[in-house]
């Protein structure tokens, strides 16, 4: 049975997509069988592992209509080494046409359940926005995985999620949890980014993901070679940096070491 992380902030241009595609390679790389599940209607998920989005019929969206099996969508990253349900523009249409639908917030999680036996870890990409694609991300999901910039304003952003990923638990998914904050675009040159990391590190501990990803012009060129960046420079600082968080995962899966059942939020 497979693990679900879903890679959420309800910014754009944090890093989510980036993270998804590049922690699928990176655990596709240390062995793990990987599904990565685009769930935000720009598809750059799905480009960014070499999937032409425009060449998808079925997408997930059609999945998540229940129009067509899940498996028929499946596709495969051709460098990535990592299975693809990809999206494109008409998933922007499941937010409203799911809304009247039975099990609306459990589409994705329902799908999963024939495909689960096929992967070790399941990553699930989402839109900048706290509406039905995410909530059916969270319901799916066993750890939610936030990507954040140090900058000033993270921790203000990141009261919603918390708050969002508390109903949910309480609400929707027990199972689920804040697994853990990783920081992305990191210039330890810039004191005030060294200063936020600290504050996150003083408030949310273990949670705080030990990689640090850094910011690395690699990770920003891959997309448009269709390659995730682990692949298309596997010895760049960003490439390297995502390779050791895939480890990092991948040890505290083995370890039971995500939190308790308890609260969404707790450290273990
Ligand atoms: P999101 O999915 O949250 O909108 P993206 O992953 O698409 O964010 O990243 C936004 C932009 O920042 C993209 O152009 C991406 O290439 C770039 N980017 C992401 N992470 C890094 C990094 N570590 N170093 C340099 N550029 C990055
Ligand atoms: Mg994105």
């Amino acid at each position: 049975m497979a693990s679900v992380f879903c890679v959420a902030n309800q910014k754009g241009g944090v890093g989510k997509t980036t993270t998804a595609v590049n922690l699928a390679a990176g655990l596709a790389r240390v062995g793990q069988r990987v599904l990565l599940v685009d769930l935000d209607p720009q598809g750059n998920a799905t480009m960014g592992s070499g999937v032409d989005k425009r060449q998808l019929s079925p997408s997930v969206y059609q999945a998540l209509l229940g129009i067509a099996p899940a498996r028929q969508a499946l596709r495969a990253s051709p460098q990535g080494a990592y299975a693809v349900l990809g999206a494109n523009r008409e998933l922007a249409g499941a937010e409203v046409e799911l809304v009247d639908e039975p099990r609306r917030e459990h589409r994705l999680k329902d799908l999963l359940q024939e495909l689960h036996a096929d992967y070790d870890f399941v990553l699930v990409d989402t839109p900048p926005a706290l509406g039905l694609l995410t909530l059916n991300a969270l319901c799916a999901a066993r750890g939610v995985i936030v990507p954040m910039q140090c900058e000033y304003f993270a921790l203000e952003g990141l009261t919603d999620l918390v708050n969002t990923v508390r109903q949910v638990h309480a609400k929707l998914n027990p199972d689920l949890l804040l697994i853990g904050l990783l920081r992305v675009m990191f210039d330890p040159r810039i004191t005030l980014q060294q200063q936020v990391s600290e504050q996150l590190r003083a408030h949310f501990g273990a949670k705080v993901f030990d990689a640090v990803i850094p910011r690395n012009v690699r990770l920003a060129e891959a997309p448009s070679y269709g390659m995730p960046g682990v692949v298309f420079d596997s010895a760049s600082r960003g490439a390297q940096a995502y390779i050791a968080f895939a480890e990092e995962l991948v040890r505290r899966v083995s370890a039971h070491a995500l939190g308790s059942r308890g609260s969404p939020i707790a450290t273990p």
